[in-house]
């Protein structure tokens, strides 16, 4: 595998050069667009990794596949699913659109902003401070090690996530949120700021590929149930309105992130991280998503 991968990362970083780092967080407009790391982890936690792979960047959409498991945990998923929807979207991630027509009206799914907001504030704990403990605990029970936080990606997300903001108020007026919405808001920000590398990302993703078991500790953090709920929505909505396009192409659960991270699962081989935060129009990392291509084609690695 380790030769191989080194040649697709050769062949696939000169797309980075097409992409653009994303830039309506302002503090992600100064990721330098050119660096680009891929690691995989096989389920006896053995690691093959080649380019930026130490570097760390921001979760972004990638945390609301654990905030999700989380939700379910503390709530139940018939609670879960009576306030967000598990239908994909052909529209933006971002995209407030569907909000009011859908009826009744709900968010169309955990993956997008609205819905990962929906989600965020049914976390439980006494405060926002517990509750942002709680995600951040759960991320480093899976990998073993702390996760560091990135206090000025979140601050400037706070400042001008106003997009994110109109569809959380709308939520409290349809009564999809509950609580303080400016709490929720925080929330969600903060566990979007939450940063990995490539090595960290793909210990994340090995859990799911073990069926919720962590392959670094062994320990069970979700039942099977969970993994498989949620990596059904990574198929169906985790790479955004690209996702029946990633499915044919690639063929894994994926989830992508606008920091450029792509967390993705091959079932019971392997956890995947891709890092590359050139974008595409998507907003999927731009030679993240080539180089899942090619690697699923060398390595056999579609599910369907
Ligand atoms: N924090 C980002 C936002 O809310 C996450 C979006 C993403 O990664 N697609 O816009």
């Amino acid at each position: 595998m380790e030769k191989v991968l080194h040649t697709l990362y050769h062949k696939n970083k000169v797309y980075c050069k097409q992409g653009k780092v994303a830039s309506y967080i302002p503090a992600l407009a100064k990721q330098d667009g050119e660096k680009f790391g891929v690691a995989v982890m096989d389920l006896s936690g053995k690691f093959f990794a080649v380019g930026d792979v130490e570097e760390k960047f921001t979760l972004q959409s990638i945390s609301k596949v654990f905030t999700l498991m989380l939700a379910i945990i503390d709530k139940g998923q018939e609670y879960v699913f009576s306030k967000v929807g598990m239908e994909p979207t052909g529209d933006p991630f971002n995209s407030i659109v569907k909000l009011e027509t859908m009826n009744p009206s709900k968010p169309l799914n955990p993956m997008i902003n609205a819905g990962a907001i929906a989600i965020s504030s049914m976390i439980k704990g006494k405060n926002n401070g517990e509750r942002f403990n709680r995600i951040r605990g759960f991320l480093e029970e899976i990998i073993g090690e702390k996760i560091t936080f990135n206090e000025e990606v979140y601050l400037s997300e706070k400042e001008t996530g106003n997009r994110n903001r109109a569809a959380a108020y709308f939520m409290k007026d349809v009564g999809i949120i509950e609580g303080n919405v400016e709490e929720v808001l925080d929330l969600y920000f903060r566990h979007c700021s939450l940063e990995v590398n490539c090595i960290q990302l793909a210990k994340l993703a090995g859990m799911l590929a073990n069926q919720g078991v962590s392959v670094i500790t062994g320990k069970r953090m979700v039942s099977k149930e969970i993994t498989q709920l949620v990596k059904s929505f990574m198929v169906t909505c985790g790479m955004y309105n690209a996702s029946g396009q990633f499915a044919i192409k690639v063929g894994v659960p994926a989830k992508s992130g606008v920091g450029g991270g792509i967390m993705a699962v091959v079932p019971n081989k392997y956890g995947v991280a891709v890092w590359g935060p050139a974008l595409d129009q998507v907003g999927n990392s731009i030679g993240g998503v080539k180089i899942l291509e090619d690697m699923s084609k060398e390595f056999d690695w579609s599910i369907f």
